[in-house]
């Protein structure tokens, strides 16, 4: 028997569209065994996430998990923190400066898109959002109703994307901050999907050296859509720079380009990040 693990997984107290019930009924669907929920900034997901796991018979560990946004050398860079303690109180502090300077700038996106023609975005996306994180996909799917852009993907490459005409770019952050929260928190850091981030592999490099150098525990080795030649090279750095592997999807919603836990294995050179948590220790044995 092997374990079917996921660790990067969304809600909508975030971007996600599922709510946290029905995100665990996927993972049973999906046969799942580890499910870590990372919304962005947010930990509200898991508390309900939980409780519709309690009325199930059938296993599900559910993994305490968040996705933070940083800001390293002009980059947005999402740091995974996994296994900590969601109820620690500083921590729960701490993420109210994240969700601020969402809100911040979400406003900031607004004024722009205003002197765009494009008025009073932020009352409605703020509809959307509820009593989560408000993120980009929020906007751009206001515009996409409104029919400003004919597709999801082009709201990003007219308005949201980098240095697009509604762009902002946020006060996140750092990595060292990042590491130092989840750590104080009892939990482990890894880089999420390093291959996104359209930079060249010699300031990838530069990442992870310095992020393993602040304290960094692990790194995002594969996606469920990741070509074989992305997977070798994420594997090659994590081994180089000593940093252990996280598998993860990054679900949103069901798709025919995403779910949860498929095609999700790694390298047997590679230690996995969850090796010694001591709520998978039965499964480990017999995975590992
Ligand atoms: P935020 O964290 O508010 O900057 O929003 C980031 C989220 O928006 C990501 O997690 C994605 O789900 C989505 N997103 C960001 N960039 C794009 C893009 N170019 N195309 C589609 N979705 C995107
Ligand atoms: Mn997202
Ligand atoms: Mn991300
Ligand atoms: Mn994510």
């Amino acid at each position: 028997m092997t374990m079917k693990i996921d660790l990067h997984s969304h809600t909508y107290y975030s971007d996600g569209h599922l709510s946290p019930a029905e995100l665990v009924l996927r993972a049973h669907q999906m046969q799942l065994d580890v499910l870590a929920i990372t919304d962005h900034d947010t930990t509200q997901a898991l508390a309900e996430a939980r409780h519709a796991q309690a009325q199930e018979k059938r296993h599900l560990e559910i993994i305490s998990g968040i996705e933070l946004t940083t800001r390293w050398h002009g980059f947005d860079i999402h740091i995974l923190g996994l296994h900590f303690d969601e109820h620690d109180e500083q921590l729960q502090q701490r993420l109210l400066e994240q969700t601020r300077t969402r809100v911040d700038r979400a406003r900031q996106i607004c004024v722009k898109l205003a002197k765009c023609g494009i008025e009073n975005v932020f009352d409605d996306a703020m509809v959307k959002v509820g009593q989560g994180q408000i993120t980009r996909a929020h906007i751009a799917q206001v515009l996409l109703e409104r029919g400003e852009v004919s597709s999801f993907q082009g709201a990003f490459t007219k308005y949201l994307g980098k240095d697009k005409r509604a762009f902002v770019s946020a006060q996140w952050i750092d990595i060292a901050t990042a590491i130092q929260w989840i750590h104080e928190a009892g939990g482990v850091a890894a880089i999420a999907h390093p291959a996104s981030y359209d930079m060249k592999t010699k300031w990838l490099k530069r990442l992870l050296s310095e992020f393993k150098s602040l304290g960094g525990d692990g790194m995002e080795v594969t996606h469920p859509n990741m070509q074989p030649t992305k997977k070798e090279l994420l594997a090659k750095l994590a081994l180089e720079y000593d940093l252990k592997a996280v598998v993860g999807s990054d679900f949103h919603f069901p798709s025919r380009w995403s779910e949860l836990g498929k095609r999700l294995d790694i390298s047997a050179k590679l230690t996995p990040l969850w090796q010694d948590w001591p709520c998978l220790a039965s499964f480990n044995k017999e995975y590992l």
